[in-house]
């Protein structure tokens, strides 16, 4: 019998995320920088759960973002409080169980931005090892946020220490640098329209981003979304688009060896450049 993930080191790249049959026996494991990164690559996480498999997000506690009018209609709450009050509305409509949201606490920078320092490693390997997922997603480390990038190397550190194989799906967000496109979710307007009301939930984000960026959270999510579509020749208005890296654990055997190999070879980037700079080497190590 196929090992569950030997679909995703065989194919050739960018592989249709819709293709691939996904095991109900395997685990995947969200984690969420912030509030609202869940959201950003929803369609790929509910065509995951639909086919069977386990599905827990890790959301990083953040009060950050919320402007101060906007804080001040809930005066009851903090901006954590609201920005998780959001996530959980968001996650219900999605049909998460809610005991598979969870919330972590991790130790900030007098800036709000998280500390890459032994505690939050700890924490963060803790919750990982917990759950032992195949599957994780988690934005893209080659970010201009600089939470993204602590979380994207905390994990990698974690995934290293891994004793089973794992595959990470870094998933492309507006504020993604460069990434090389091994696997994408086309979708179509029905589905972006379900995805857009999830990220309506984040009313805190929706109106930053109006007042900043004169476009809802929804138009910045789609924008990427659009651009991935049109990169990939796709046929779909849509498209969530990630990176995958292989973690074969201490014990691979041949298949996950050689299949890691091949990945690392022979990926290539998307029809259409995402971006100027060249495609992103096949990550191995910390960065
Ligand atoms: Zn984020």
């Amino acid at each position: 019998m196929a090992h569950p993930l030997a679909y995703l080191f065989e194919s050739p790249s960018p592989i249709n995320l819709r293709h691939v049959p996904f095991s109900p026996d395997l685990t995947a494991l969200v984690i969420g920088p912030h509030p609202d990164d869940f959201d950003a690559m929803a369609v790929t996480l509910r065509l995951v759960l639909h086919r069977g498999v386990s599905l827990v997000a890790l959301i990083f506690r953040a009060g950050s973002g919320v402007p101060a009018w906007f804080a001040s209609l809930r005066p009851a709450m903090t901006p954590t409080a609201i920005r998780e009050d959001e996530q959980r509305a968001s996650c219900e409509a999605f049909g998460l169980a809610e005991d598979a949201l969870i919330f972590l606490d991790f130790d900030r920078d007098p800036y709000g931005e998280l500390r890459e320092d032994s505690a939050n490693f700890d924490r963060l390997a803790h919750f990982v090892r917990q759950f032992q997922p195949d599957l994780v997603f988690l934005p893209h480390g080659e970010d201009t946020h600089p939470t993204h990038r602590c979380v994207a190397r905390l994990f990698r550190r974690t995934a290293e220490t891994l004793q089973r194989p794992m595959v990470a799906f870094w998933s492309r967000d507006p504020k993604t640098q460069r990434i090389r496109v091994d696997a994408f979710t086309p979708f179509d307007t029905g589905e972006a329209e379900w995805k857009a009301r999830l990220l309506r939930f984040h009313a805190s984000q929706h109106w930053r981003n109006v007042e900043t960026r004169r476009m809802g959270l929804d138009e910045r999510i789609f924008s990427v979304n659009r651009q991935t579509a049109r990169a990939l020749k796709c046929g779909f208005p849509y498209a969530e688009a990630f990176e995958l890296e292989f973690f074969p654990g201490p014990s691979a055997n041949g298949l996950l060896t050689s299949g890691r190999e091949a990945a690392g070879h022979g990926v290539q980037p998307a029809s259409e450049p995402m971006s100027d700079r060249p495609p992103l080497r096949h990550a191995e190590g910390s960065e």
